[in-house]
């Protein structure tokens, strides 16, 4: 907060209007901690660009200059008005305005579409501060139009649902009921993103209620897999939980939902994390074997009451590199070269001090290694 205001100062000494804008006015005045800061301002990029010493052209073509101070970065955008969507990507042109006001109102949501200022006043034109107390998503405008000017809008309300634990408006749900069909044209990798972000936030129950009763879900690619029951989902924080959530209570596999793009180390994840839900037992090697991250989903999806954490600690050992021997040990104690031989034993002495039933002591493995490799000569 304090580097976005030294932000904003810089920008009014040197005569230029610049305000805090966005969700970091919503979260500020909920009292929560922004993830991060937007800046408008009615500077022209060049001049944000001379005004710092350290910036990134982010989004430059939009107007929005990244701007790096104190260890943090503030994205500067200039007041602007959003062309038309015709790909449901991005608007094809912004053309920049004057004045605060324009810029506010083509903001999505009311408690989106506030401006703050250095000394902390709120600039609130469309009653976002009333829909904050009433815990309304209410769309700026009129909520039909803004929906076809970009149908992700519709889906960002649904997401807001859960993130703040707020109720859609109910002219906004209404037409977002009429227009859910809209949703089909916007690019799959903007949905994924609303998505993810409704997996990983703390009321999805809320959102995926919304999702499934507005239509919108219908209009989804592999719609039918949202509409489960959602109420004890409780997300660790990794979206990609919600995605196997769906997946395991479906008995899908991540083939089905190919239409959202996953990146190859979501995919590792989901398979990782959907191959020990369905194990059918769950010992020492399953936690020596499986990560962390991928266990949390796991135990969630397979309602297992075990702690993760505990169970890891409690290892023997923890990787294979932590092996009090080498290979060269065995070839010394059998007197046999390198071969194939050699990995197979190592595994089964892994095997065997995972499940403690050998410790991790050099001449403990030697006295097991001897009399089992001789017994099997
Ligand atoms: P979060 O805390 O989840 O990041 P946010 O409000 O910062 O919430 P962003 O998606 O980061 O959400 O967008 C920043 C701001 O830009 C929003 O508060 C809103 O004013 C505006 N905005 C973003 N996307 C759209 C959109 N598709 N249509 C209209 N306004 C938008
Ligand atoms: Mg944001």
């Amino acid at each position: 907060m304090k580097t976005a205001i030294n932000v904003i100062r810089t920008l009014e000494d040197a005569g230029y209007e610049a305000y805090m804008v966005g969700g970091a006015v919503r979260d500020f005045l909920l009292g929560k901690k922004p993830d991060d800061f937007d800046v408008a301002t009615n500077a022209a990029p060049e001049k944000v660009k001379e005004l710092f010493n350290r910036t990134v052209d982010t989004g430059i073509a939009h107007g929005t200059v990244l701007v790096l101070l104190d260890g943090e970065g503030i994205e500067v955008t200039t007041f602007r008005t959003d062309g038309l969507y015709t790909d449901m990507r991005r608007p094809d042109s912004v053309e920049f305005v004057q004045s605060l006001e324009e810029d506010l109102k083509r903001r999505d949501f009311t408690i989106n579409a506030m401006a703050m200022s250095e000394d902390l006043h709120v600039i609130d034109l469309f009653g976002g501060k009333n829909d904050l107390k009433k815990r309304l998503i209410r769309a700026v405008g009129n909520s039909d139009k803004r929906f076809q000017e970009d149908a992700l809008r519709m889906l960002r309300a649904v997401r807001f649902s859960g993130q703040l634990d707020f109720e859609i408006d109910s002219e906004t749900l209404a037409s977002i009921r009429r227009q859910a069909h809209l949703i089909r044209s916007v690019a799959v990798e903007r949905i994924k993103t609303e998505l993810d972000k409704i997996f990983a936030h703390k009321h999805t129950a809320r959102s995926m209620a919304y999702l499934v009763h507005s239509g919108l879900s219908s209009n989804l690619p592999a719609g039918t897999l949202f509409e489960l029951d959602w109420s004890n989902y409780k997300s660790c924080g990794d979206h990609s939980m919600g995605w196997c959530y769906m997946l395991y209570r479906q008995e899908k596999k991540i083939e089905d939902i190919g239409d959202y793009k996953f990146s190859n180390d979501e995919k590792r994840l989901m398979a990782k994390a959907l191959e020990a839900a369905r194990l059918e037992e769950w010992n020492a090697w399953t936690f020596y074997v499986f990560t962390a991250r991928e266990l949390a989903i796991a135990r969630f999806l397979s309602g297992r009451d075990v702690d993760v954490q505990l169970a890891k600690k409690s290892l023997p050992i923890q990787s294979k590199k932590e092996l009090a021997v080498t290979g060269n040990d065995l070839m010394h104690w059998s007197g046999n070269k390198q071969g194939p031989w050699l990995k197979k034993w190592l595994a089964d002495i892994e095997q065997e001090i995972v499940f403690a039933r050998l410790e991790n002591n050099k001449e403990q493995i030697k006295g097991w290694f001897s009399h089992e490799y001789h017994r099997h000569a």
